[in-house]
C-alpha cells in the first residue's frame, strides 16, 4: 500500500497533521503502538489537570468554613477519581480516533520501524510505503538507572497506574512533571517530599516567580529539600527508605522521579535510514521540520524544540500547510504562553527579567503581590504576584510573570496582547473589570524598579 503521507505517532503533532493533510486530499496512513492521543491525553495533560481540579477541591473545602459553610471532615476516595479520570481519557482516545476516521486516516496499531526513507514495516510483518513521512513519536520520560534501588522508583507514565493513594511520597526533579504531581499529592492528602539538585524550582522562569512558588510550596506544608539528590532507596518491611546525599533519611510508599524527558528515537530505524540525530539525541530538523532526508519531516517532542502540546500541534498542522497546503508557513517558537500547574499556578510569557535585561537594559519592572479578595474573608494565606516587563524605549511589555488562582488562564490572554505588541499605555487605557486579580494588570501605575536609570 502506498500513501502520500505516513505520520508514525498518534499524539498531538502527528494527529494534527494526519487531519490537516487528509484535508488537502492527501491519501494518509497513521501508525501507533500504544494509544491514540499520545501523551497529553493519556498520560500527561489532560489527566494530570483532572487530578488538580480533584486535588483543589481541599483548598476550597478549607475556604468554605469562612464564608460560612459547615465542611465537615471531607474524604476523598483516590478509586473513584482515577476510575472517572480514566474514563474521560478513554472518551477522548474515541474522539482522537473518531476524528482521524472521518478525515479518511487510515489508522494501523503496532510499532513501525522504517525500512528506508520511503518504507515502513508494521510489527515486522506489514509493509508500507510513503511518498512523505512524518516522525512524531514523542518522548518519554528519563530513567536515572545509576542509583542502587533504581527500580524501586516510578515515573509520571507509573504515576498514572497507581490503583491506591500513596501516603508517603518522595518525589525528585523540581520541573514541570516533578512540581504538579508533588502538588496533587500534597492536597490530595499524601505527605510530600520534594527533592531537587539546584537551589530553587523551575530552573528557565523568572526568578522571582521562582522563590514565590518555592514560599508557596512551604505554605502548602511541602517538605523541600533543595541542593540534594537520591543516592539509594531501599525496600523495608515497612516501605521504602530513601537516603539522601546529606545522610538524611526519608521513608515512602512510593519513590516518583521525574527529572525529565528523553525524545522516542530508539528501535524506528532512524540512523539505520540515515536520519541525523542531535547532539540531545532528538530528531534534527530545519524551520520546516524537515530533516536531513527531504522526504522525512519530525514534529513535536521528538525534536526536542519547545516540548509543549499546543507547539506540537502548531509544528504538525504547519508541515501539513507547507507538504500538502501549499502555504508556506514557519513556526514561531519564541513567545510561548505557558502555565505551570502548581497549587497555586504559574502563568507566564515572553522573557524573564534576566533575559528582558539581556536585550532590553532599560527595563522598568511593575510588580504586584497581595492576598486575593476571596482569602480576605477564608483566611486563605496563598498570596497572588503579578510582574510586568516594560521596555523603557518603546513602552512594549515583553513580559509577564505571575502566580495564584486562574494565572493560567490569564497567560493565555496577556499571550495575546505581547503577540500585538502591546504598550504598557494600551494596558494602562485598559479599563479594569472589578473586582477581579486580574484587574491589578491595568492599574499598576509606578514601577517597583527602573532598570537602567
Ligand atoms: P524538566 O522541566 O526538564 O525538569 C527536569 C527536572 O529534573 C529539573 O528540576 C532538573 O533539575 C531535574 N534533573 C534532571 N536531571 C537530573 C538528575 N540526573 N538528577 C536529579 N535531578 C535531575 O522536565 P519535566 O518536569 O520532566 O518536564 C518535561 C517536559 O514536559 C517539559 O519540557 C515541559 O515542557 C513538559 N511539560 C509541560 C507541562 C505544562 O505545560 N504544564 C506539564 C508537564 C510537562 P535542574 O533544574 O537542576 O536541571
Amino acid at each position: 500500500m502506498t500513501y502520500d503521507l505516513v505520520v508514525i505517532g498518534g499524539g498531538s503533532g502527528g494527529v494534527r497533521a494526519a487531519r490537516i493533510a487528509a484535508g488537502y486530499g492527501a491519501r494518509v496512513a497513521l501508525v501507533e503502538e500504544y494509544r491514540l492521543g499520545g501523551t497529553c491525553v493519556i498520560r500527561g495533560c489532560v489527566p494530570k489537570k483532572l487530578m488538580v481540579y480533584a486535588s483543589r477541591f481541599a483548598i476550597e473545602f478549607d475556604e468554605a468554613r469562612g464564608y460560612g459553610w459547615s465542611v465537615d471532615a471531607p474524604r476523598f476516595n483516590w478509586e473513584t477519581l482515577v476510575k472517572n479520570r480514566d474514563q474521560e481519557v478513554d472518551r477522548l482516545e474515541q474522539v482522537y480516533r473518531g476524528n482521524l476516521e472521518k478525515s479518511g486516516v487510515q489508522i494501523y496499531e503496532g510499532h513501525a520501524r522504517l525500512v528506508d526513507a520511503n518504507t515502513i514495516v508494521i510489527n515486522e510483518q506489514e509493509k508500507i510505503s510513503a511518498k512523505t513521512l512524518l516522525i512524531a513519536t514523542g518522548a518519554r520520560p528519563v530513567s536515572d538507572t545509576r542509583i542502587p534501588g533504581h527500580e524501586l522508583c516510578i515515573d509520571s507514565n507509573d504515576f498514572f497506574k497507581l490503583t491506591r493513594q500513596p501516603k508517603r511520597v518522595v518525589v525528585q526533579g523540581a520541573g514541570y512533571i516533578a512540581l504538579e504531581l508533588a502538588c496533587v499529592l500534597q492536597h490530595l492528602g499524601s505527605e510530600v517530599h520534594l527533592v531537587y539538585r539546584s537551589d530553587l524550582v523551575l530552573r528557565g522562569f523568572d526568578d522571582e516567580l521562582r522563590h514565590q512558588l518555592v514560599e508557596e510550596l512551604k505554605l502548602s506544608g511541602m517538605n523541600l529539600h533543595h541542593g540534594q539528590v537520591i543516592t539509594k532507596v531501599i525496600k523495608k518491611p515497612e516501605g521504602l527508605e530513601v537516603s539522601l546525599g546529606n545522610g538524611v533519611s526519608l521513608h515512602a510508599d512510593i519513590v516518583l522521579k521525574a527529572i525529565g524527558r528523553q525524545p522516542n528515537t530508539e528501535n524506528l530505524g532512524l540512523q539505520e535510514a540515515g536520519i541525523e540525530l542531535n547532539d540531545q539525541g532528538a530528531v534534527a530538523v530545519n524551520e520546516w521540520s524537515q530533516t536531513n532526508l527531504p522526504c522525512v519531516y519530525a514534529v513535536g517532542d521528538v525534536t526536542n524544540r519547545v516540548n509543549l502540546t499546543p507547539m506540537a500541534i502548531r509544528e504538525g498542522h504547519a508541515f501539513a500547510d507547507n507538504v500538502f497546503g501549499g502555504k508556506a508557513i514557519t513556526v514561531n517558537h519564541s513567545l510561548v504562553p505557558t502555565a505551570v500547574f502548581t497549587t497555586p499556578e504559574l502563568g507566564t510569557v515572553g522573557l524573564t527579567e534576566e533575559q528582558a535585561l539581556v536585550s532590553y537594559p532599560r527595563l522598568d519592572v511593575y510588580k504586584s503581590s497581595f492576598r486575593p479578595l476571596k482569602a480576605t474573608v477564608s483566611g486563605h494565606a496563598s498570596r497572588t504576584f503579578f510582574k510586568l516587563l516594560v521596555n523603557r524605549d518603546n513602552d512594549e511589555i515583553v513580559g509577564f510573570h505571575s502566580i495564584g488562582p486562574d494565572t493560567g488562564e490569564m497567560s493565555q490572554l496577556i499571550g495575546i496582547a505581547l503577540q500585538m505588541k502591546a504598550t504598557k499605555a494600551a494596558f494602562d487605557a485598559t479599563l479594569a473589570v472589578h473586582p477581579t486579580a486580574a484587574e491589578e494588570l491595568v492599574t499598576m501605575r509606578s514601577p517597583s524598579i527602573r532598570h537602567g536609570l
